[in-house]
């Protein structure tokens, strides 16, 4: 179970099935160090990674303990790239950025792979390929640009037929699709663990259970209090994404959190399993109200989608789920379905994450969108790098304005009604 979780969304697979995390006492007394990094998701570990592994003295404060936001709870989709496609994102970051940002994110699947082997991170992970099934001709146009753009740049995906999707999906429910070569899985609890790891052996300290409730300027540098202690450091990195609270207002309203849900049966048998994905791929499909489904390293079957804020919506949700789940696989019908949790995905108005500095020697990194396996882990060393003195002009992302969006207050109602309007329209293109 997630601790201090709302029960409804608690009952995560990963949690059921983690390795032991490391041990992260809360922070007691007053320290000081170069870079302090809130937030121990993907995000913040590989951003204390990196900077231990330089020799920077670094502090992660997490709230709760390693892994627990989207972090541990997510689809374990390795997915590459960024929501918009890589013409759209020359354009919008122009002829310097643009390229590098198509770089990172096309790369980021790669970069998760080269840690997970690098720090022997044991954490269920195969790159066997994404595949992006579509649901009707107007996203067979978009997703049929996208490979041509990606294809362009060398990267290995390719649009499948509708023969080719359902042989590899196990269902005929789909138009046709395009697999991406480089997308991949893994268990997403045990790979924060393992980032963890890697981060104290390079040297990093970890605090759990170590909430930051202020951030000071305190001269040239920050001072960061907790419960039962104080940080002073010359850095700071915000890495709370879709959990942002008040200590950084204006990141908070840079976000939306969204909340999507999954569940997740025992382990099925082999007939079954040869039934559904039956090579092994993950498969995240094409409705604006995606699906997002896999089997995990030991056979159990994951079906993900959009959840609701309130404990009567995500009932629903949860019923409409595995209603979804059983029309695109009958044979699903009385499956055991023994897992089911959720968690914030933090989107951005403008589908693009952020990097960004509310204030002189503080960076923030946040918005992946529903892409953050992949994209979190490349921006934690972006930030890494910014923290270790790299100028903003040569990151390999770009550094953006904070833009907090009008009316965040609003954002549940909002959400509410686009979440409607995105199912009519899923439903009739
Ligand atoms: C259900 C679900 C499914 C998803 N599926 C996929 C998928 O299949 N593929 C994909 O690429 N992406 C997926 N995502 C998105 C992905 O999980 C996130 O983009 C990514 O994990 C973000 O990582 P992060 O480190 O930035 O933030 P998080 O992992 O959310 O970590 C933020 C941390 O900050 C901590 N925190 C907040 N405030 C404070 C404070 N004041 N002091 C100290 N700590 C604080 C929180 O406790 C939290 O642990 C999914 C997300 C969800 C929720």
């Amino acid at each position: 179970m997630i601790q201090n979780e709302l029960p409804s969304i608690a009952n995560s697979v990963w949690a059921a099935t983690s390795a032991t995390p490391p041990d992260c006492p809360p922070l007691a007394g007053d320290q000081e160090v170069d870079v302090v990094v809130i937030g121990g998701g993907f995000t913040g570990l590989t951003a204390a990674l990196h900077l231990a592994e330089a020799g920077i003295s670094t502090m992660l404060l997490e709230a709760e303990t390693p892994g627990w936001g989207a972090s541990g709870r997510n689809g374990g989709q390795i997915n590459p790239g960024l929501k918009e496609d890589p013409d759209a994102v020359e354009e919008h970051f122009g002829p310097v950025f643009g390229p590098r940002a198509v770089g990172l994110s096309g790369n980021a699947a790669d970069f998760v792979a080269s840690l997970i082997a690098r720090h022997d991170i044991d954490c269920g992970f195969s790159q066997r390929g994404w595949v992006q099934p579509v649901h009707d001709k107007t996203a067979m146009t978009t997703i049929t640009r996208r490979v041509e753009q990606w294809q362009r740049r060398g990267a290995p995906l390719r649009l499948l037929s509708r023969q080719e999707a359902s042989g590899l999906l196990g269902t005929e429910a789909y138009l046709g699709g395009m697999i991406d070569e480089r997308g991949g899985q893994l268990h997403p609890l045990n790979y924060a663990i393992g980032l963890a790891r890697a981060a104290l052996k390079a040297g990093a300290m970890i605090h759990g259970h170590s909430r930051v409730l202020s951030i000071e300027r305190q001269g040239a540098g920050h001072l960061l209090k907790c419960r039962n202690g104080s940080v002073k450091a010359g850095r700071v990195l915000i890495c709370t994404n879709g959990y942002t609270d008040e200590i950084a207002p204006r990141v908070k309203r840079s976000v939306v959190p969204i909340r999507s849900i999954q569940i997740a049966t025992d382990p099925l048998s082999d007939n079954m399993r040869r039934s559904i994905l039956p090579y092994g791929h993950s498969a995240s499909d094409s409705r604006r109200l995606l699906l997002y489904f896999r089997f995990d390293a030991d056979g159990r079957f994951l079906m993900g989608g959009r959840g609701a804020y309130t404990e009567t919506g995500l009932e629903r949700q949860f019923a409409s789920l595995k209603a979804v789940t059983e029309n695109l696989y009958p044979q699903l019908e009385g499956a055991p379905w023994a897992y089911r949790w959720g968690g914030f995905v933090a989107m951005t108005a403008d589908h693009y994450p952020h990097l960004s500095s509310p204030e002189e020697g503080v960076m923030a990194a946040v918005g992946y969108n529903g892409r953050g396996v992949a994209m979190a882990t490349a921006l934690g060393k972006v930030l890494a790098d910014w923290a270790s003195g790299m100028a903003e002009k040569d990151l390999d992302f770009p550094v953006t304005r904070l833009r907090p969006i009008p009316f965040h207050f609003l954002r549940k109602p909002a959400v509410a009604a686009t979440i409607a309007w995105s199912r009519l329209k899923d439903k009739w293109g």
